[in-house]
Formats: C-alpha cells, sequence, structure tokens
C-alpha cells in the first residue's frame, strides 16, 4: 500500500483520481482549500479508513510521510484563474516549491498537472512537447500560463539538482461528471444551457478548435505516467487527439440532449486559442497510452450527470 498525496483532491479531476488510488488500494491524503473545488466531490469517501481530508492552502508549507504527490492544486477554468491572477501564480509556483521541498524532504515521487496552455495559441499543429509555446507574458491568460510554466521549470531544477523524482503531464481539455456547473469552461456551459433550453453561447465565430478528453482516459493516463521508471521525467501530453470547432461541439450537444436552444454569438475573450490538438505520439510509446472514449460517449456520460444536479 502506498501513501499518496492529491494537492487540490476535491477538484474535478482531483477526485476522480482519489477515487481511483483509493480503489487500487492506497492509502489517499485528498488536500484542498476548496477555492473550486467543493467537499460534495469527495464526500462518498469519507467513510473510507484509508481516506483523509484536509483544508490547506497549497501555497504554505505542508509536511507529511508520503510515497508520492500528485500536484493538482490550482483553479482551472478562465473565470476561476483570473478571478485573482496574483493568487493563481502564487498558487502554481509557490505551491510547486512547497511541493517539490516536500518530495525532496521525504523523498517522494511527484507529478505535476500541467496544462496544454503551456503552448499558448499555438503556431505548430498538432502540438508535440518539444514545441516551446507561444503565451502572451502580459495577457489575460498569463497568470495560469506562465504559473504552470514556470512550475515546469521548477520541477525540472528540483530533478536536475536535487535528483527529486518528477513527471509532467501536459493535459489537454478535459471533461466530465463533477465539472462545475458555473466555472464557464466550454462543455459544462453546453450542456447546461442546453439541458436549461437556454441560448447556447459560442465565444467568436465558433471556429476556434479544442481537443476534449473523458476525464477516464485522463486518470487512466495520469496513473500510468506516475509508475513510469525514474528515468522518464516527461513533459507528456495526454489528451484525446479528436479535433473539433465550437460549433461542432455546440451541435453535438444539442442533438444529444434533444433539445430545442439556439445558439447565440458573443465576443470573442483575447488571447483565447484558436487550435489545440495534442500530438500523442510520446505518450503512445512511453505509457502504452491511447484514450478509449470518443467525444460522443463521454458526453452522454457528462450529460447524464449534469441531469442530475440542474
Ligand atoms: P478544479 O478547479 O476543479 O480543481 C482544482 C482544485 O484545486 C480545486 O479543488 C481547488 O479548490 C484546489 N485549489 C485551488 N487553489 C488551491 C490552493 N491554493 N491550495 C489548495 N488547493 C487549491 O480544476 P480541475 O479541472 O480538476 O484541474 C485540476 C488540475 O489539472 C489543475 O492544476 C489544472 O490546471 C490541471 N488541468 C486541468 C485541465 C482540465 O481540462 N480540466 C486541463 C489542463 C490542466
Ligand atoms: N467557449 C464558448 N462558449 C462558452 C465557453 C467557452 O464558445 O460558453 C469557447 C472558448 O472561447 C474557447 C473554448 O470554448 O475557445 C474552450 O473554452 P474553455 O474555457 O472550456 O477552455 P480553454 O479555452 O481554457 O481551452
Amino acid at each position: 500500500m502506498k501513501r499518496i498525496l492529491i494537492t487540490g483532491g476535491a477538484g474535478f479531476l482531483g477526485s476522480h483520481l482519489c477515487e481511483r488510488l483509493l480503489k487500487e488500494g492506497n492509502d489517499v491524503i485528498c488536500m484542498d482549500n476548496y477555492f473550486t473545488g467543493n467537499k460534495r466531490n469527495i464526500m462518498h469517501l469519507l467513510d473510507n479508513p484509508y481516506f483523509e481530508l484536509i483544508r490547506h492552502d497549497v501555497t504554505s508549507p505542508f509536511f507529511v510521510e508520503v510515497d508520492e504527490i500528485f500536484n493538482l492544486a490550482c483553479p482551472a477554468s478562465p473565470i476561476h484563474y483570473q478571478y485573482n491572477g496574483i493568487k493563481t501564480v502564487k498558487t502554481s509556483v509557490m505551491g510547486a516549491i512547497n511541493m517539490l521541498g516536500l518530495a525532496k524532504r521525504v523523498k517522494a515521487k511527484i507529478l505535476q498537472a500541467s496544462t496544454s496552455e503551456v503552448y499558448g495559441d499555438p503556431e505548430i499543429h498538432p502540438q508535440v512537447e518539444s514545441y516551446w509555446g507561444h503565451v502572451n507574458p502580459i495577457g489575460q491568460r498569463s497568470c495560469y500560463d506562465e504559473g504552470k510554466r514556470c512550475a515546469e521549470t521548477l520541477f525540472i531544477n528540483y530533478h536536475q539538482q536535487n535528483n527529486v523524482r518528477i513527471k509532467i503531464i501536459r493535459i489537454f481539455n478535459t471533461y466530465g461528471p463533477r465539472m462545475d456547473p458555473n466555472d464557464g469552461r466550454v462543455v459544462s456551459n453546453f450542456i447546461v444551457q442546453a439541458l436549461k433550453g437556454k441560448d447556447i453561447t459560442i465565444y467568436g465565430n465558433g471556429m476556434q478548435t479544442r481537443s476534449f478528453q473523458y476525464v477516464d482516459d485522463l486518470i487512466n493516463g495520469m496513473i500510468k505516467l506516475m509508475n513510469t521508471g525514474d528515468d522518464f521525467t516527461g513533459p507528456v501530453n495526454v489528451g484525446n487527439p479528436g479535433e473539433f470547432t465550437m460549433l461542432e461541439l455546440a451541435e453535438k450537444v444539442i442533438k444529444l440532449t434533444g433539445s430545442n436552444s439556439k445558439l447565440i454569438f458573443q465576443p470573442l475573450p483575447s488571447d483565447d486559442p484558436m487550435q489545440r490538438k495534442p500530438d500523442i505520439t510520446l505518450a503512445k510509446k512511453i505509457l502504452d497510452w491511447e484514450p478509449k472514449i470518443n467525444l460522443d460517449e463521454g458526453l452522454v456520460r457528462t450529460i447524464e450527470y449534469f441531469k442530475t444536479i440542474v
């Protein structure tokens, strides 16, 4: 049995990871400050004697004896990470320093939840790990993008200078049950709007693309990455290469919910990436991983979840 710390464990992805690692027979410590996460996400785990929940902010030092750390603490949706940009940078940067310091001290292996946002508005397509990205350092998204980029830098430096065993995963847009219906991300927005019969809000002309992966596929990739040999640090892209415009996504959601909602067009937020699609050659080779759940199937499961909460 491994003892595993998950920061941001009460969030959307963290809650699925807690659940999965408990199922695999581990002792799981979930740390969260509930900024965007919620106790409801992990309520069903509280009776498990191998699950511990700790309210703590990752920007303050934290000491616990663990074998592995999954560092997920950070708001992930644009409206939440832009709400307090300074705090977002602190969470990524000071959070990384605190968790890397802990990993160094207790000799734990540590995984950083990085993001496709490190590529910014990419000029090469699909995005490969060797691409350095195209990020506006002073734009609306920079608190998130540059915070995550700096966290990657810290991870690599702790590895090179202090032999900390690190793993960096670059997560592409992920959706599924327990997404926050109010965090403004496109999949949750469209599903909630469709279920309520409200207008579907397309930002810009809807021709921008994203590649959406279902949460179970991501969790499989994340755990496989943590279990790779110590010489593999990443970064590695984990995402579903299926690429869709926001108009195509809206049409799918309308069809699968049987909604009468109409599309309305609203201004495109600044620095909104025009295209995004992972090259997953490295994940296939090193992790023997590829996504299994296509967008239609994942949307059906996600719509079923949202029907129970909206
Ligand atoms: P989320 O907002 O649901 O989860 C983030 C969790 O971190 C929440 O529970 C929140 O309360 C917690 N948190 C935030 N600041 C904290 C702090 N200072 N101290 C302690 N806890 C804090 O988002 P998510 O989608 O589950 O994302 C989880 C991680 O994965 C994030 O690091 C995010 O950047 C990364 N990621 C997610 C996606 C995606 O599509 N969902 C894509 C790329 C990267
Ligand atoms: N988007 C949209 N309508 C919405 C919410 C988002 O058209 O109601 C667009 C947004 O402009 C972006 C894409 O959907 O181009 C994905 O947005 P999200 O915030 O989910 O993720 P990110 O931009 O961080 O990839």
